[in-house]
């Protein structure tokens, strides 16, 4: 067992499973697989810790720098649709809202959550409209 690597844990493990396969005679089973090469290694590499996932992607708002997930529909600091990322219009008009003094970006906040509310599913697409058209409003406000 010291020449390949095994600690005491590999005679319980093989034992356990010898037992698990049913043989008509477990002892001559367990001495004929004992040292099979194939089940070392996979004894070995039963306790190997298995890779860590990926950590989930993630992306800095080009708007106010706020790291968030990167499937999120819209930075959850400014609103800022993930539809606009690449738009640099968009992201300098965003800058310029989320820059606001508090009290206009306080009550655009509440015209835009309230818009949100407003807008179904389906006219998703009509909704972004008047979510231009409210940026427009509060624009260089
Ligand atoms: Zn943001």
């Amino acid at each position: 067992m010291a020449s390949n690597d095994l600690d005491s844990g590999f005679v319980s493990w093989m034992y356990e499973f010898c037992v698990n396969r049913k043989p008509d005679r477990i002892d001559g089973f367990f001495y004929k697989v004992f040292f099979d090469p194939r089940l070392i290694e996979q004894y070995k590499n039963f306790f190997e810790v298995k890779e860590q996932p990926p950590p989930a992607k993630t992306l800095r708002c080009p708007v106010c720098g706020f790291e968030h997930e990167a499937s999120a529909l819209s930075c959850p600091q400014c609103h800022l649709s993930k539809d606009y990322l690449h738009d640099s219009e968009a992201v300098e008009r965003r800058k310029w809202l989320y820059s606001m003094p508090a009290e206009i970006r306080k009550a655009y906040d509440q015209e835009y959550d309230k818009l949100l509310d407003e807008t179904t599913f389906n006219d998703l697409v009509a909704g972004k409209g008047k979510l231009d058209a409210l940026e427009r409003k509060y624009w260089r406000r």
